[in-house]
């Protein structure tokens, strides 16, 4: 994945490239084990890398072509037509119209949009808004912030594997429900919702508008709005390599959605604020291109993330959490136990491997994991969570380094748990 990474030193000015070498040579020094070396990055679903094929197409609009689109003249001209195509793209690749897509500062911010404004215009027909408790933050704190104005907020528990259950949905759709927000495919475990039938449940009652969360679905699976038959789709371009900061809603063309930025007329009166154009266009260009690679990237993910899996599984008292086959191709998450997930993860780090306990939001919190909780698992097993996740530029050769690197790391922290718990003084060292 390295040689893939956008080599910033050739596209920019020479002042600029001077300064970014100059700024990786102080990290580089900056006591990195890992020095002319760079660590295997299993953490896609945190962030990816920018694809250079987007950096390319994004460079234009951030130097001669810098222009805002709201702006009559050449440069605004400019601007104007690069995000039009931009907004053409990414709709094309969805199976949209262009018009239905909403650029935004990301997948966050197109949650909010979707849940905020779909609720305050629904207010006048109903209150009801359901979920499921295997959300993202963006979702399940939009919709505990809601609750404080009086909507009412029903969160579906899950099965062991964090799939929803089709008839406790059916028993919680009434005729105050004005949206169900649900994700395509979960960040934590890497489940795949089962979301025909659910769509199809929810179809049977009219006037009930489906938001999808596709964030981490969107690099791996095919993604039709039509075919899906949603009504939201909210997107963040970061993790198909696309830039960081940018991230789009499908809004049906029809439904009505209050704005949550009040200021320009932008984005058809939707999201107030001069356009991120550069962004748009490089997440249009990353995700036509991830979805035109997704044919040969899945299966190829698919066979490497299970290759690791077994090494893991080898081990004793380690567990597959999420869907054992209904789950994102290169997504990888377990629970080791008698191991702490986050000292796990520090030492991977150590050894040459960017890995992490889970979400990215919720590393660093105290907080057990919301997403393993609702799978049943008590406190105590969800401290020993690791999640290891590939990317289309992931290396069979970085592969085969991480199946012996990572069981390797495991047993090693136990057994150092282990004499640490026997004597915590180390009085029998040297003896
Ligand atoms: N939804 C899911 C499922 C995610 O995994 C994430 C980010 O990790 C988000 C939403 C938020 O996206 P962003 O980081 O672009 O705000």
């Amino acid at each position: 994945m390295v040689n893939d990474l956008v080599d910033v030193g050739n596209s920019l000015p020479a002042d600029l490239s001077q300064r970014a070498w100059a700024g990786r040579a102080a990290a580089g020094s900056a006591g990195s084990r890992n020095i002319g070396r760079m660590p295997i990055y299993l953490d896609h679903a945190a962030t990816t890398p920018l694809r250079r094929e987007a950096f390319e197409a994004m460079v234009p609009l951030l130097t001669d072509d810098f222009g805002n689109p709201s702006s009559v003249h050449g440069y605004g001209r400019r601007a104007r037509a690069a995000l039009d195509e931009a907004h053409e793209r990414l709709a094309a690749g969805l199976g949209a119209q262009p018009r239905e897509i909403i650029f935004t500062g990301g997948g966050t911010e197109a949650i909010n949009l979707a849940i905020k404004g779909v609720a305050w215009a629904g207010k006048a027909r109903g209150n009801r808004l359901i979920t499921s408790a295997v959300e993202h933050h963006a979702v399940l704190h939009s919709l505990r912030h809601l609750e404080k104005f009086g909507f009412e907020v029903i969160m579906l528990p899950v099965d062991r594997y964090g799939r929803l259950d089709p008839e406790q949905l059916d028993a919680a759709l009434n005729d105050r429900t004005i949206l169900v927000s649900l994700m395509m495919a979960n960040n934590e475990v890497g489940t795949i919702q089962p979301l025909a039938d659910l769509v199809r449940r929810i179809r049977a009652h009219r006037g009930v508008l489906i938001h999808l969360d596709a964030v981490q679905a969107a690099p791996y699976l095919a993604i039709d709005v039509a075919e899906l038959d949603v009504d939201l789709l909210a997107l963040a371009a970061h993790k198909f390599e696309g830039p960081k900061g940018t991230g789009a809603l499908y809004v049906r063309h029809g439904t009505i959605l209050l704005p949550q930025m009040h200021g320009g007329s932008q984005e058809r009166y939707r999201r107030a604020g001069t356009e991120n154009v550069a962004g748009a266009v490089g997440m249009a260009v990353a995700y036509g291109l991830a979805r035109a690679e997704q044919p040969e990237t899945a299966p190829r993910l698919a066979t490497l993330r299970d290759r690791l899996r077994d090494a893991l599984s080898a081990l004793p008292n380690v567990e597959l959490t999420g869907h054992p086959r209904r789950r994102l191709p290169g997504h990888l998450s377990v629970i080791a136990r008698e191991t702490d997930g986050e000292a796990l993860v520090l030492n991977l780090d150590l050894a040459g491997i960017a890995a992490s306990t889970g979400s990215a939001c919720t590393t660093g919190s105290t907080e057990p994991s919301h997403v393993l909780t609702a799978l049943g698992y008590p406190e105590e097993e969800t401290r020993g969570s690791l999640r290891l996740t590939l990317g289309r530029t992931t290396t069979e050769q970085e592969i085969a380094q991480a199946v012996s690197i990572v069981p390797e790391t495991i047993s090693r922290l136990r057994a150092a748990t282990q004499a640490l718990a026997l004597d915590p003084l180390g009085e029998q060292v040297g003896a």
